[in-house]
Formats: C-alpha cells, structure tokens, sequence
C-alpha cells in the first residue's frame, strides 16, 4: 500500500483552512425547490436559469430521442457517433448565435481546451481577464502558447499586454458573464481592441446563452458577428438544462477543430438523445420568452431590496449575484445558517475565487417566484443583524 501521508496532510489542511468541500447531496431533480437529506430546500445555487432542467417536456424529449436514437452513440464523432440530432444541434446552435457552424463537445471544459491548444501554442501569445472560468486558465497554460492574465476587465492593462511585439498569432479569451462575480465583459470594446492589433477574441458564454440577447442567442449574437467574435463557446448545461457544449465561428474554424482538436476526436459522442433534449430547449427558448423577462424582473428586485438592506452587492446585472463576504468562516457560517432557514444558498471559497473574497453565490432563475426571493432577503437581513461580531471584524482569511 502506497504511504498516504502527503495526501491525509493537504486534506487536513483544507478542512483546517474551512475550505474542505462538502456539496449537498440531492434526492430530488434539480430544481427551485431540491430534497437534500431529508429537508427540503429553495435552491438558489443552481445554474439552471430557466429552469428547463427538469421540464416535463425536455424529459419527454429525451425519453422519446432514446426511444428513437438509443442510449449511447457507440463511437466518437468522427468514427461512427455522429446521429443525425447531433448535425441537426449544431445546425442550431450556429443559426441562433449567428455563425457559420458550430461543434458540439461533450463539456463546456473539453470545448474550451479543444479551441485554445487546437488553434494557438508555441510561439503564439494568449492573453486572458484573470478571472475567467479554471476551463479556459488551464487550456491557456496546457496549450505552450506564452500565457499572461489581464487585470479583471481591464483594459489598458490589456492594451499593454497587446502594444509588446510580438510574432506568431495572439488570442485574447474572456467571460462573457464572469461565473462568480456575476459582471459583464465589454465585448464591443474587447473587440475593437483585438481588431486594432490583429487578435483573435474568444468569448466563453456560458452564462450568457440562453438568457441575454433578445432572442436568448447570449452575448454576441448578430451584433458582434464572427468577423469581430471568431470562437464563440457556449455550454448546454446551463440555462438550456441539458448539458454539453459548443464552439460556434466560421466555418474553417470549425473543419479545422473537427480535424485536429484532441478533445472532439478521441471521446465518445454525447447520446444522441440528449441533443433531441437540447433541440426541445431551443424550441422553448424561442416559444417563451416570458421566461428570461420573468428572471430580469427577478434580478432588478433582489438587487434593489438587498441595496435597501445594506448587504454586500457586487456589481451585477445578471442572474448571479453574490454577496461579498470576505472571509471562508463567515461564508460558510451563513450558509449553514440559511441552510437551517430551509435555503440552499453555497459559500464559494478559494480557490476559486481569490484569497479574502469568499461570498454566498446567488443565482436566481425563470421558476423562482418573488415570495422566494422575499424569503431570502428577510433571512439574509436578519443575518446581517445577528451576525456575531468576530465575523463582522474579520475582513480576510487568515
Ligand atoms: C460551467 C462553465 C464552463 C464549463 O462548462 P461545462 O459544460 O460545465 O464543462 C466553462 N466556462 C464557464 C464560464 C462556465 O461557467
């Protein structure tokens, strides 16, 4: 048996360091209201932000694509996997974002690794906003391009990083919507500055499909088309409920990931059943657009009732909305609090996010209703008042 010890000792560590990570265990389907032992909770932790996870008609969808299409795709892509629901998704997903084509990957994360090592490395730069989702940091670091972060939204910092010389080709990758802090990247700007200095721009939407743009087509759509996006990333698993992803951009982009990018290659087809699922959610996204006006309705009034109360908002206009609370101990004391309130609400801790900065992410979706939210405030208020004093003077993790 192998000696153990180093590993029991980082383990120790983090549960010393309040950062062990302990998620819920649900016995229910996801969903405003979850079953997680034995209590039941009103979930404002999800990212099912239209609430399409568990709609009677995607399930319908899916069961009737298995029925049709069977179960597993057998193969990868490129050998025999590919059924005709997933040509039909991808045929979607490029019309809806307004791109010549789009590739579906199994995961947001192998989509995000097959557009960053596939398309740029040794003797390319890739620059990136600090803050972007671990997926994209690591497939700029795996891909042997030279690596550097921007400071978070920055763009002078940015425009420094371009203005160095430089040869080989340059990609500049951001968040749409950043997944923890809930704020928006100026694509438009992004834009233009990748257009000055020849740079390729690379948008990772996936907390933007579905729920922005008119349409719910995301951040970029038809205003900020191919020619000033070139990869565009998108995940299914988000707020159409099901779960995948996708790079949409022109069409030699996507003949060259079909035929080079390692993470499309040499993993098997998602079921083709869960592409009948996706083309079901699009088709809701397009009947009921009463969903995301509901969630925007939703954001203003939690946004505007919690700056009433004083507690800690960050600035967001999207459906996640976290609230700073600085140290992991207090994080999880409210959490485990809001917990006992019957609210499912989770601290996110370093390090994922940086050091000092742990909060309570909120996410709020299409199904929640406003007594909901009413529920969370008053719960969150009253924490505010209690809260005992050693949290409210601790600014930092130790
Ligand atoms: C969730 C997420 C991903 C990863 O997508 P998965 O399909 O869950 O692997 C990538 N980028 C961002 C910004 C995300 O929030």
């Amino acid at each position: 048996m192998p000696d153990y010890g180093h590993l029991q000792q980082r383990l120790e560590q983090r549960r010393q360091q309040h950062l062990w990570r302990q998620p819920p265990l649900l016995q229910s389907a996801q969903g405003v209201v979850v079953q997680v032992e034995g209590q039941s909770l009103i979930n404002f932790s999800s990212n099912d932000y239209l609430g399409l996870a568990a709609d009677v008609r995607l399930q319908q969808a899916l069961a009737e694509g298995a029925s049709q299409w069977g179960v597993g795709s057998g193969a990868s892509h490129r050998v025999c996997g590919h059924q005709l629901p997933h040509r039909q998704l991808e045929e979607r997903l490029a019309a809806l974002t307004g791109r010549e084509a789009a590739l579906l990957f199994s995961s947001g994360y192998q989509a995000n690794l097959a557009a960053i090592q596939t398309l740029f490395g040794s003797g390319d730069r890739v620059l990136q906003d600090r803050l972007n989702h671990a997926s994209l940091l690591d497939a700029g670091l795996a891909s042997g391009a030279n690596f550097r972060r921007y400071q978070h939204l920055d763009s002078n910092h940015l425009q420094q990083l371009l203005d160095k010389p430089h040869d080989g080709q340059t990609l500049v990758v951001t968040d749409s919507v950043f997944s923890m802090d809930g704020d928006q990247a100026d694509l438009a700007g992004l834009a233009r500055l990748c257009q000055r200095h020849k740079a390729w721009l690379m948008v990772d939407d996936a907390h933007g499909l579905g729920v922005l743009g008119s349409q719910g087509e995301g951040s970029c759509g038809a205003a900020l088309p191919a020619s000033q996006v070139p990869l565009l990333m998108g995940t299914l698993g988000k707020a159409l409920g099901t779960a995948g992803a996708f790079i949409a951009a022109d069409q030699v982009v996507i003949d060259y990931l079909q035929q080079f990018a390692r993470t499309h290659i040499y993993t098997t087809a998602q079921p083709a059943a869960l592409a009948v699922a996706t083309l079901k959610a699009l088709d809701l996204l397009a009947q009921e657009p009463e969903r995301r006006q509901h969630l925007h309705d939703l954001i203003q009034y939690f946004r505007r009732r919690a700056a009433q109360l004083g507690l800690p908002l960050m600035p967001s206009d999207t459906a996640i909305q976290p609230l700073l609370l600085g140290s992991s101990a207090r994080a999880l004391h409210w959490s485990a609090r809001l917990r006992e309130a019957g609210l499912l609400v989770m601290a996110i801790r370093p390090p994922t996010v940086p050091r000092g900065q742990a909060r309570l992410r909120i996410t709020l979706t299409a199904s929640h209703q406003m007594h909901q939210v009413d529920q969370l405030l008053n719960e969150l208020e009253q924490l505010q008042q209690q809260e005992p004093l050693a949290f409210q003077e601790e600014a930092v993790d130790a």
